[in-house]
Protein backbone atom coordinates (compact mmCIF):
# COMPACT_ATOMS: atom_id res chain seq x y z
CA UNK A 1 0.00 0.00 0.00
CA UNK A 2 0.93 3.35 -0.57
CA UNK A 3 2.73 5.59 1.94
CA UNK A 4 1.52 8.60 0.39
CA UNK A 5 -1.74 9.99 2.34
CA UNK A 6 -3.97 10.86 0.06
CA UNK A 7 -6.29 13.87 0.39
CA UNK A 8 -8.88 12.11 -1.71
CA UNK A 9 -11.38 8.97 -1.81
CA UNK A 10 -13.10 7.82 -5.12
CA UNK A 11 -15.26 5.12 -5.39
CA UNK A 12 -15.15 3.48 -9.07
CA UNK A 13 -18.21 0.63 -9.10
CA UNK A 14 -17.13 -1.52 -12.34
CA UNK A 15 -13.65 -3.04 -12.75
CA UNK A 16 -13.55 -3.33 -16.52
CA UNK A 17 -12.14 -1.56 -19.39
CA UNK A 18 -13.45 1.77 -18.37
CA UNK A 19 -13.16 1.35 -14.29
CA UNK A 20 -9.95 0.69 -14.87
CA UNK A 21 -8.93 3.34 -16.86
CA UNK A 22 -10.35 5.75 -14.24
CA UNK A 23 -9.03 3.97 -11.18
CA UNK A 24 -5.49 3.99 -13.02
CA UNK A 25 -5.72 7.73 -14.19
CA UNK A 26 -6.88 8.89 -9.98
CA UNK A 27 -4.53 6.46 -8.77
CA UNK A 28 -1.59 7.50 -10.31
CA UNK A 29 -2.07 11.19 -9.02
CA UNK A 30 -2.39 10.49 -5.62
CA UNK A 31 -5.77 9.60 -4.94
CA UNK A 32 -6.82 6.70 -3.35
CA UNK A 33 -9.58 4.44 -5.64
CA UNK A 34 -11.85 1.63 -4.29
CA UNK A 35 -12.73 -0.25 -7.05
CA UNK A 36 -16.24 -2.06 -5.87
CA UNK A 37 -16.62 -5.17 -8.51
CA UNK A 38 -19.33 -7.48 -8.26
CA UNK A 39 -17.34 -10.55 -10.34
CA UNK A 40 -14.56 -12.25 -8.58
CA UNK A 41 -12.40 -10.77 -11.71
CA UNK A 42 -12.68 -7.44 -13.16
CA UNK A 43 -13.02 -7.88 -16.62
CA UNK A 44 -16.71 -7.11 -17.05
CA UNK A 45 -17.62 -8.05 -20.64
CA UNK A 46 -14.07 -8.60 -22.03
CA UNK A 47 -14.72 -11.95 -20.10
CA UNK A 48 -18.24 -12.44 -20.56
CA UNK A 49 -19.27 -10.62 -23.64
CA UNK A 50 -16.33 -10.96 -26.21
CA UNK A 51 -17.09 -14.29 -27.57
CA UNK A 52 -14.00 -16.52 -26.62
CA UNK A 53 -12.99 -16.73 -30.52
CA UNK A 54 -11.08 -13.37 -29.74
CA UNK A 55 -8.76 -15.68 -28.19
CA UNK A 56 -5.36 -13.13 -28.26
CA UNK A 57 -7.84 -9.80 -27.81
CA UNK A 58 -9.43 -11.48 -24.52
CA UNK A 59 -5.67 -12.11 -23.45
CA UNK A 60 -4.45 -8.93 -24.22
CA UNK A 61 -7.10 -7.49 -22.91
CA UNK A 62 -7.49 -8.93 -19.69
CA UNK A 63 -3.57 -8.19 -19.05
CA UNK A 64 -4.00 -4.57 -19.73
CA UNK A 65 -6.71 -4.60 -17.01
CA UNK A 66 -4.58 -6.21 -14.73
CA UNK A 67 -2.01 -3.61 -15.65
CA UNK A 68 -3.93 -0.87 -14.70
CA UNK A 69 -5.81 -2.54 -11.39
CA UNK A 70 -2.23 -3.33 -10.23
CA UNK A 71 -1.54 0.12 -7.77
CA UNK A 72 -0.62 0.75 -4.39
CA UNK A 73 -3.25 3.39 -4.66
CA UNK A 74 -6.02 1.21 -5.85
CA UNK A 75 -8.04 -0.97 -3.39
CA UNK A 76 -10.03 -3.76 -5.30
CA UNK A 77 -13.04 -5.00 -3.50
CA UNK A 78 -14.11 -7.94 -5.38
CA UNK A 79 -17.74 -10.03 -4.90
CA UNK A 80 -19.39 -7.19 -3.83
CA UNK A 81 -22.51 -5.74 -6.17
CA UNK A 82 -23.61 -2.52 -6.00
CA UNK A 83 -27.17 -2.86 -4.76
CA UNK A 84 -27.08 -6.33 -3.53
CA UNK A 85 -23.32 -5.94 -0.56
CA UNK A 86 -23.63 -2.16 -0.44
CA UNK A 87 -26.52 0.25 -1.07
CA UNK A 88 -25.67 3.33 -3.50
CA UNK A 89 -27.65 5.76 -1.64
CA UNK A 90 -25.43 4.54 1.26
CA UNK A 91 -22.05 4.76 -0.50
CA UNK A 92 -22.97 8.54 -1.53
CA UNK A 93 -24.45 9.84 1.34
CA UNK A 94 -22.95 7.54 4.40
CA UNK A 95 -19.19 6.80 3.49
CA UNK A 96 -17.80 10.40 2.69
CA UNK A 97 -16.07 10.05 -0.42
CA UNK A 98 -14.62 13.06 -2.15
CA UNK A 99 -16.32 11.06 -5.97
CA UNK A 100 -18.35 8.21 -7.10
CA UNK A 101 -18.20 7.13 -10.85
CA UNK A 102 -20.35 4.56 -12.11
CA UNK A 103 -18.54 2.00 -14.95
CA UNK A 104 -21.24 -0.80 -14.26
CA UNK A 105 -21.91 -1.47 -18.10
CA UNK A 106 -25.46 -2.14 -19.75
CA UNK A 107 -25.93 -5.30 -18.26
CA UNK A 108 -29.95 -5.74 -18.63
CA UNK A 109 -31.01 -7.04 -22.50
CA UNK A 110 -33.56 -4.58 -23.32
CA UNK A 111 -36.91 -5.70 -22.97
CA UNK A 112 -38.29 -8.27 -26.03
CA UNK A 113 -41.01 -6.05 -27.63
CA UNK A 114 -43.73 -8.26 -27.79
CA UNK A 115 -45.89 -8.09 -24.79
CA UNK A 116 -45.63 -11.28 -22.65
CA UNK A 117 -42.53 -12.62 -24.05
CA UNK A 118 -40.87 -12.84 -20.68
CA UNK A 119 -43.22 -15.95 -19.58
CA UNK A 120 -41.45 -18.03 -21.85
CA UNK A 121 -37.20 -17.21 -20.80
CA UNK A 122 -35.49 -20.35 -20.73
CA UNK A 123 -38.77 -21.99 -22.44
CA UNK A 124 -37.84 -21.25 -26.01
CA UNK A 125 -36.95 -17.72 -25.42
CA UNK A 126 -33.28 -17.08 -24.31
CA UNK A 127 -32.09 -13.49 -24.19
CA UNK A 128 -28.59 -12.22 -25.64
CA UNK A 129 -25.91 -11.51 -22.55
CA UNK A 130 -27.23 -14.92 -20.55
CA UNK A 131 -26.80 -17.14 -23.93
CA UNK A 132 -23.08 -15.19 -24.42
CA UNK A 133 -22.28 -15.78 -20.46
CA UNK A 134 -22.90 -19.13 -21.26
CA UNK A 135 -20.84 -19.77 -24.49
CA UNK A 136 -18.07 -18.17 -22.87
CA UNK A 137 -17.51 -20.04 -19.86
CA UNK A 138 -19.33 -23.40 -20.41
CA UNK A 139 -16.26 -25.43 -21.31
CA UNK A 140 -14.93 -24.54 -17.72
CA UNK A 141 -15.05 -27.44 -15.36
CA UNK A 142 -16.22 -25.55 -12.37
CA UNK A 143 -19.67 -23.49 -14.61
CA UNK A 144 -22.24 -24.00 -12.68
CA UNK A 145 -24.54 -21.53 -14.25
CA UNK A 146 -27.52 -22.19 -16.62
CA UNK A 147 -26.57 -25.01 -19.67
CA UNK A 148 -28.66 -23.68 -22.69
CA UNK A 149 -28.84 -26.68 -26.07
CA UNK A 150 -28.75 -24.56 -28.95
CA UNK A 151 -31.08 -26.11 -31.70
CA UNK A 152 -31.00 -25.76 -35.42
CA UNK A 153 -33.25 -23.44 -36.94
CA UNK A 154 -33.53 -20.87 -34.06
CA UNK A 155 -34.79 -16.95 -35.00
CA UNK A 156 -32.39 -14.24 -33.25
CA UNK A 157 -34.12 -11.15 -33.88
CA UNK A 158 -31.64 -8.54 -33.64
CA UNK A 159 -29.24 -6.55 -36.22
CA UNK A 160 -26.23 -5.16 -34.49
CA UNK A 161 -22.75 -6.94 -33.99
CA UNK A 162 -23.75 -8.43 -30.99
CA UNK A 163 -26.25 -10.07 -32.59
CA UNK A 164 -23.63 -11.43 -35.63
CA UNK A 165 -22.23 -13.26 -32.93
CA UNK A 166 -25.23 -14.76 -31.78
CA UNK A 167 -26.08 -16.21 -34.88
CA UNK A 168 -22.28 -17.16 -35.23
CA UNK A 169 -22.61 -19.12 -31.85
CA UNK A 170 -25.88 -20.62 -33.07
CA UNK A 171 -24.53 -22.25 -36.04
CA UNK A 172 -21.16 -23.24 -34.71
CA UNK A 173 -22.86 -25.00 -31.72
CA UNK A 174 -25.48 -26.98 -34.17
CA UNK A 175 -22.34 -27.55 -36.68
CA UNK A 176 -20.11 -28.61 -33.63
CA UNK A 177 -22.95 -31.34 -32.24
CA UNK A 178 -23.98 -32.43 -36.13
CA UNK A 179 -19.89 -33.30 -36.57
CA UNK A 180 -19.48 -35.30 -33.04
CA UNK A 181 -22.85 -37.35 -33.63
CA UNK A 182 -20.16 -38.65 -36.90
CA UNK A 183 -17.73 -39.39 -34.46
CA UNK A 184 -15.82 -35.75 -35.44
CA UNK A 185 -14.40 -33.29 -32.62
CA UNK A 186 -13.83 -30.34 -34.08
CA UNK A 187 -12.37 -26.99 -32.88
CA UNK A 188 -14.72 -23.76 -32.57
CA UNK A 189 -12.07 -21.17 -33.44
CA UNK A 190 -11.44 -22.92 -36.80
CA UNK A 191 -14.97 -22.52 -37.27
CA UNK A 192 -14.89 -19.16 -36.99
CA UNK A 193 -11.27 -18.38 -38.53
CA UNK A 194 -12.16 -20.18 -41.44
CA UNK A 195 -16.10 -20.49 -42.46
CA UNK A 196 -17.65 -23.39 -41.60
CA UNK A 197 -17.49 -24.94 -45.64
CA UNK A 198 -14.06 -25.06 -45.69
CA UNK A 199 -13.71 -26.72 -42.24
CA UNK A 200 -16.25 -29.19 -43.33
CA UNK A 201 -14.56 -29.94 -46.75
CA UNK A 202 -11.50 -31.15 -44.91
CA UNK A 203 -14.08 -33.92 -44.22
CA UNK A 204 -15.16 -34.51 -47.22
CA UNK A 205 -17.96 -33.52 -45.93
CA UNK A 206 -20.91 -30.41 -47.13
CA UNK A 207 -23.04 -28.32 -45.02
CA UNK A 208 -26.32 -30.12 -46.70
CA UNK A 209 -24.99 -33.75 -45.55
CA UNK A 210 -25.57 -32.31 -42.11
CA UNK A 211 -28.99 -31.71 -42.58
CA UNK A 212 -28.65 -28.82 -39.94
CA UNK A 213 -31.62 -26.02 -40.63
CA UNK A 214 -29.46 -22.76 -40.15
CA UNK A 215 -30.78 -20.41 -37.91
CA UNK A 216 -32.52 -16.78 -39.40
CA UNK A 217 -32.03 -13.19 -38.16
CA UNK A 218 -34.59 -10.95 -38.71
CA UNK A 219 -33.70 -7.19 -38.90
CA UNK A 220 -36.52 -4.71 -38.66
CA UNK A 221 -34.75 -1.99 -40.67
CA UNK A 222 -32.94 -2.33 -43.79
CA UNK A 223 -29.66 -4.24 -44.61
CA UNK A 224 -27.90 -0.60 -45.60
CA UNK A 225 -28.97 0.76 -41.60
CA UNK A 226 -27.77 -1.81 -39.89
CA UNK A 227 -24.73 -0.58 -36.94
CA UNK A 228 -22.12 -2.66 -38.16
CA UNK A 229 -19.57 0.29 -38.60
CA UNK A 230 -19.92 3.69 -37.53
CA UNK A 231 -20.39 6.52 -39.82
CA UNK A 232 -18.60 9.52 -38.97
CA UNK A 233 -21.17 12.54 -38.78
CA UNK A 234 -19.46 14.72 -40.39
CA UNK A 235 -18.96 12.27 -43.38
CA UNK A 236 -19.73 13.91 -46.72
CA UNK A 237 -22.93 12.35 -48.47
CA UNK A 238 -20.96 9.98 -50.91
CA UNK A 239 -18.65 8.53 -47.99
CA UNK A 240 -21.81 8.26 -45.69
CA UNK A 241 -23.22 6.09 -48.75
CA UNK A 242 -20.18 4.43 -49.78
CA UNK A 243 -20.02 2.88 -45.65
CA UNK A 244 -24.00 2.21 -46.10
CA UNK A 245 -23.07 0.09 -49.40
CA UNK A 246 -20.23 -1.60 -47.65
CA UNK A 247 -23.00 -3.38 -44.98
CA UNK A 248 -24.50 -5.37 -47.57
CA UNK A 249 -20.56 -6.37 -47.81
CA UNK A 250 -20.23 -7.06 -44.36
CA UNK A 251 -23.59 -8.89 -44.19
CA UNK A 252 -23.17 -10.99 -47.39
CA UNK A 253 -19.49 -12.15 -46.48
CA UNK A 254 -20.72 -12.92 -43.10
CA UNK A 255 -23.74 -15.06 -44.73
CA UNK A 256 -21.28 -16.66 -46.98
CA UNK A 257 -18.91 -17.86 -44.02
CA UNK A 258 -21.03 -18.62 -41.55
CA UNK A 259 -24.49 -19.85 -43.78
CA UNK A 260 -26.71 -18.04 -41.63
CA UNK A 261 -30.43 -16.87 -43.31
CA UNK A 262 -31.37 -13.33 -43.17
CA UNK A 263 -34.44 -10.94 -43.49
CA UNK A 264 -34.51 -7.37 -43.52
CA UNK A 265 -37.51 -4.93 -42.50
CA UNK A 266 -39.26 -8.00 -40.35
CA UNK A 267 -40.40 -7.07 -36.76
CA UNK A 268 -41.75 -9.52 -34.13
CA UNK A 269 -45.36 -8.46 -33.38
CA UNK A 270 -46.96 -11.58 -31.37
CA UNK A 271 -46.30 -15.22 -29.90
CA UNK A 272 -46.65 -18.36 -31.19
CA UNK A 273 -47.24 -20.78 -28.21
CA UNK A 274 -46.51 -24.19 -27.76
CA UNK A 275 -47.49 -26.40 -25.12
CA UNK A 276 -46.35 -24.07 -22.60
CA UNK A 277 -43.20 -23.40 -24.43
CA UNK A 278 -42.33 -20.57 -27.27
CA UNK A 279 -42.87 -22.00 -30.27
CA UNK A 280 -42.29 -19.17 -32.72
CA UNK A 281 -43.08 -15.35 -33.74
CA UNK A 282 -45.81 -13.48 -35.58
CA UNK A 283 -43.45 -11.29 -37.61
CA UNK A 284 -44.54 -8.16 -39.54
CA UNK A 285 -43.29 -5.94 -42.25
CA UNK A 286 -41.43 -2.63 -41.99
CA UNK A 287 -41.40 0.30 -43.94
CA UNK A 288 -38.33 2.00 -43.45
CA UNK A 289 -38.84 6.30 -44.10
CA UNK A 290 -37.34 9.38 -43.09
CA UNK A 291 -35.11 6.93 -40.16
CA UNK A 292 -38.04 6.16 -38.76
CA UNK A 293 -40.05 2.50 -39.00
CA UNK A 294 -43.30 2.21 -39.08
CA UNK A 295 -45.24 -1.63 -39.24
CA UNK A 296 -47.30 -2.58 -41.72
CA UNK A 297 -50.80 -3.14 -40.45
CA UNK A 298 -52.41 -7.11 -41.51
CA UNK A 299 -48.26 -8.31 -42.50
CA UNK A 300 -47.96 -10.73 -39.71
CA UNK A 301 -46.65 -13.92 -40.75
CA UNK A 302 -45.87 -16.99 -38.49
CA UNK A 303 -42.42 -17.82 -38.07
CA UNK A 304 -42.81 -21.43 -36.51
CA UNK A 305 -38.85 -21.92 -34.53
CA UNK A 306 -38.00 -23.93 -31.60
CA UNK A 307 -35.57 -20.70 -30.28
CA UNK A 308 -35.91 -17.56 -30.12
CA UNK A 309 -32.99 -14.86 -29.31
CA UNK A 310 -33.38 -11.73 -28.66
CA UNK A 311 -30.45 -9.71 -29.41
CA UNK A 312 -31.57 -6.22 -29.33
CA UNK A 313 -29.23 -4.14 -27.06
CA UNK A 314 -28.36 -4.02 -23.68
CA UNK A 315 -29.19 -1.19 -21.15
CA UNK A 316 -27.71 -0.13 -17.69
CA UNK A 317 -29.39 -1.55 -14.93
CA UNK A 318 -31.65 0.38 -12.74
CA UNK A 319 -29.81 1.86 -9.65
CA UNK A 320 -32.55 3.11 -6.84
CA UNK A 321 -31.19 7.21 -6.14
CA UNK A 322 -30.17 7.35 -9.45
CA UNK A 323 -32.59 9.45 -11.67
CA UNK A 324 -33.52 7.99 -15.10
CA UNK A 325 -35.02 8.53 -18.35
CA UNK A 326 -36.44 5.80 -20.28
CA UNK A 327 -34.10 3.20 -20.81
CA UNK A 328 -31.03 5.53 -19.68
CA UNK A 329 -29.81 7.39 -16.89
CA UNK A 330 -30.54 11.12 -16.98
CA UNK A 331 -27.25 13.23 -16.84
CA UNK A 332 -26.81 16.82 -15.11
CA UNK A 333 -24.24 16.68 -18.03
CA UNK A 334 -23.78 14.40 -20.40
CA UNK A 335 -20.23 15.39 -22.33
CA UNK A 336 -18.58 15.54 -18.65
CA UNK A 337 -20.57 12.07 -17.31
CA UNK A 338 -22.21 14.15 -14.44
CA UNK A 339 -24.65 12.20 -13.08
CA UNK A 340 -25.36 13.96 -9.51
CA UNK A 341 -23.48 17.09 -8.23
CA UNK A 342 -22.97 17.83 -4.86
CA UNK A 343 -20.24 16.96 -1.96
CA UNK A 344 -19.79 13.78 -3.09
CA UNK A 345 -20.77 14.29 -6.84
CA UNK A 346 -21.40 11.15 -9.29
CA UNK A 347 -20.35 10.38 -12.42
CA UNK A 348 -20.51 7.25 -14.97
CA UNK A 349 -17.75 6.59 -17.80
CA UNK A 350 -18.05 3.63 -20.25
CA UNK A 351 -20.63 1.95 -21.57
CA UNK A 352 -23.32 2.95 -19.43
CA UNK A 353 -22.51 6.96 -20.90
CA UNK A 354 -21.42 5.88 -24.49
CA UNK A 355 -24.70 3.60 -25.10
CA UNK A 356 -21.90 2.22 -27.28
CA UNK A 357 -20.77 -1.56 -27.24
CA UNK A 358 -17.56 -0.86 -27.97
CA UNK A 359 -13.65 -1.28 -25.97
CA UNK A 360 -12.28 1.38 -27.47
CA UNK A 361 -15.51 3.80 -26.89
CA UNK A 362 -15.35 2.61 -23.98
CA UNK A 363 -11.99 3.20 -22.57
CA UNK A 364 -11.77 6.71 -24.25
CA UNK A 365 -14.66 7.72 -22.39
CA UNK A 366 -12.70 6.38 -19.24
CA UNK A 367 -9.72 8.53 -20.20
CA UNK A 368 -11.97 11.52 -20.27
CA UNK A 369 -13.77 11.17 -17.43
CA UNK A 370 -11.26 9.82 -15.46
CA UNK A 371 -8.84 12.92 -16.35
CA UNK A 372 -11.97 15.40 -15.96
CA UNK A 373 -12.76 14.39 -12.37
CA UNK A 374 -8.71 14.54 -11.54
CA UNK A 375 -8.02 17.59 -13.08
CA UNK A 376 -11.27 20.20 -13.16
CA UNK A 377 -13.46 18.40 -9.72
CA UNK A 378 -10.49 17.37 -7.78
CA UNK A 379 -7.77 19.50 -9.02
CA UNK A 380 -4.81 17.23 -8.98
CA UNK A 381 -2.44 17.73 -11.76
CA UNK A 382 -0.90 15.08 -13.63
CA UNK A 383 2.36 14.03 -11.97
CA UNK A 384 3.93 12.92 -15.32
CA UNK A 385 4.46 9.82 -14.71
CA UNK A 386 1.10 8.11 -16.73
CA UNK A 387 1.39 6.80 -19.63
CA UNK A 388 0.15 8.66 -23.05
CA UNK A 389 -3.18 8.84 -23.55
CA UNK A 390 -5.83 8.65 -26.89
CA UNK A 391 -5.05 12.07 -27.81
CA UNK A 392 -8.32 12.79 -28.69
CA UNK A 393 -10.13 12.04 -25.91
CA UNK A 394 -7.40 13.69 -23.44
CA UNK A 395 -7.76 17.01 -25.36
CA UNK A 396 -11.15 16.91 -25.32
CA UNK A 397 -11.13 16.32 -21.09
CA UNK A 398 -8.55 19.13 -21.08
CA UNK A 399 -11.14 21.52 -22.36
CA UNK A 400 -13.47 21.02 -20.80
CA UNK A 401 -11.39 20.49 -17.44
CA UNK A 402 -10.23 24.31 -17.92
CA UNK A 403 -13.75 25.89 -19.19
CA UNK A 404 -14.96 24.83 -15.71
CA UNK A 405 -11.68 25.18 -13.81
CA UNK A 406 -13.60 27.61 -11.46
CA UNK A 407 -15.32 24.77 -9.76
CA UNK A 408 -11.93 23.11 -8.73
CA UNK A 409 -11.65 24.76 -5.39
CA UNK A 410 -15.19 23.57 -4.58
CA UNK A 411 -13.63 20.13 -3.41
CA UNK A 412 -12.68 20.38 -0.23
CA UNK A 413 -9.81 17.77 0.40
CA UNK A 414 -10.61 14.86 2.89
CA UNK A 415 -8.80 14.94 6.83
CA UNK A 416 -6.55 12.06 7.47
CA UNK A 417 -9.17 10.91 9.54
CA UNK A 418 -12.03 11.08 7.10
CA UNK A 419 -9.95 8.56 4.93
CA UNK A 420 -8.83 6.45 7.31
CA UNK A 421 -12.61 5.76 8.31
CA UNK A 422 -13.64 4.79 4.78
CA UNK A 423 -10.71 2.56 4.55
CA UNK A 424 -12.05 0.38 7.33
CA UNK A 425 -15.36 -0.34 5.73
CA UNK A 426 -12.84 -1.66 2.70
CA UNK A 427 -11.05 -3.22 4.75
CA UNK A 428 -14.28 -4.85 6.07
CA UNK A 429 -15.42 -5.73 3.02
CA UNK A 430 -12.69 -6.81 1.78
CA UNK A 431 -12.37 -9.31 4.73
CA UNK A 432 -15.54 -10.84 4.66
CA UNK A 433 -15.41 -11.93 0.71
CA UNK A 434 -11.59 -13.21 1.07
CA UNK A 435 -9.49 -10.14 -0.34
CA UNK A 436 -6.23 -10.32 1.11
CA UNK A 437 -4.61 -7.00 -0.85
CA UNK A 438 -2.37 -8.74 -3.35
CA UNK A 439 -3.91 -8.30 -6.35
CA UNK A 440 -1.81 -9.99 -8.86
CA UNK A 441 -2.12 -13.19 -6.03
CA UNK A 442 -6.06 -13.16 -6.00
CA UNK A 443 -6.05 -13.12 -9.96
CA UNK A 444 -4.44 -16.26 -9.82
CA UNK A 445 -6.70 -17.44 -7.42
CA UNK A 446 -9.61 -16.90 -8.80
CA UNK A 447 -8.92 -17.33 -12.79
CA UNK A 448 -10.01 -20.94 -13.44
CA UNK A 449 -7.13 -22.77 -14.93
CA UNK A 450 -9.22 -23.74 -18.11
CA UNK A 451 -10.64 -19.78 -18.90
CA UNK A 452 -10.18 -19.42 -21.89
C1 LIG B 1 -21.45 -10.39 -27.82
C2 LIG B 1 -20.59 -9.17 -27.72
C3 LIG B 1 -19.59 -8.93 -28.64
C4 LIG B 1 -18.79 -7.82 -28.56
N1 LIG B 1 -17.82 -7.62 -29.50
C5 LIG B 1 -17.06 -6.51 -29.44
C6 LIG B 1 -16.04 -6.29 -30.40
O1 LIG B 1 -15.83 -7.12 -31.30
N2 LIG B 1 -15.30 -5.14 -30.31
C7 LIG B 1 -15.53 -4.21 -29.34
O2 LIG B 1 -14.86 -3.19 -29.31
N3 LIG B 1 -16.47 -4.40 -28.40
C8 LIG B 1 -17.24 -5.53 -28.43
N4 LIG B 1 -18.20 -5.73 -27.49
C9 LIG B 1 -18.48 -4.68 -26.50
C10 LIG B 1 -17.42 -4.53 -25.43
O3 LIG B 1 -17.02 -5.78 -24.92
C11 LIG B 1 -18.00 -3.65 -24.32
O4 LIG B 1 -18.66 -2.55 -24.87
C12 LIG B 1 -16.91 -3.09 -23.39
O5 LIG B 1 -16.05 -4.13 -23.00
C13 LIG B 1 -17.60 -2.44 -22.20
O6 LIG B 1 -16.67 -2.00 -21.24
P1 LIG B 1 -17.18 -1.19 -19.97
O7 LIG B 1 -16.02 -1.06 -19.05
O8 LIG B 1 -17.86 0.05 -20.38
O9 LIG B 1 -18.31 -2.12 -19.32
P2 LIG B 1 -18.28 -3.64 -18.84
O10 LIG B 1 -17.23 -4.42 -19.48
O11 LIG B 1 -19.71 -4.11 -18.98
O12 LIG B 1 -17.91 -3.49 -17.30
C14 LIG B 1 -18.84 -3.24 -16.30
C15 LIG B 1 -18.29 -3.83 -15.02
O13 LIG B 1 -19.16 -3.46 -13.96
C16 LIG B 1 -19.45 -4.59 -13.16
N5 LIG B 1 -20.75 -4.32 -12.54
C17 LIG B 1 -21.95 -4.20 -13.16
N6 LIG B 1 -22.90 -3.92 -12.28
C18 LIG B 1 -22.30 -3.87 -11.06
C19 LIG B 1 -22.78 -3.61 -9.73
N7 LIG B 1 -24.08 -3.34 -9.51
N8 LIG B 1 -21.92 -3.63 -8.71
C20 LIG B 1 -20.57 -3.89 -8.94
N9 LIG B 1 -20.08 -4.15 -10.18
C21 LIG B 1 -20.94 -4.12 -11.21
C22 LIG B 1 -19.44 -5.76 -14.14
O14 LIG B 1 -19.25 -7.00 -13.50
C23 LIG B 1 -18.29 -5.36 -15.04
O15 LIG B 1 -17.06 -5.85 -14.57
C24 LIG B 1 -19.00 -6.87 -27.52
C25 LIG B 1 -19.97 -7.11 -26.57
C26 LIG B 1 -20.78 -8.25 -26.64
C27 LIG B 1 -21.84 -8.49 -25.60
Amino acid sequence: MSEISPRYVVAVVGAATAGSEIARILASRGVRVIVIEQNPRPYGKIEDGLPRWHVKQRRDEFEEINKRLDHPNIEFVPLTRMGRDIEFNELRTGWGLSAIVLCNGAWRDRPFPVEGADKFIERGLIYQNPLIYWFNHYPERSYTGPRYAPVPGAIVVGGGLASFDVVKVLQFETTLAALRARGIHEDMVRLEREGIEPVLSTYQLEWRQLGIQPCKLFYRRRVLDMPLSDIPTDAPPKRVEAMRQARVKILDKARRKYLFEFEERRVPTGLIENDGHLGGLQMSQTEVSGGQVRILPATAEPVHAPLVVSSIGSIPEPIPGIPQRGEVYEFVDEKIGLLIDGPTAVYAAGNVLTGKGNIKNSLESGTAVGIHIAEAYLGVADDGTLPSLADGARQVAAREGRQIASSITARPPLTAGQVAKILERVRLRQREVGYHGNYRRWIEEVTPPDLQ
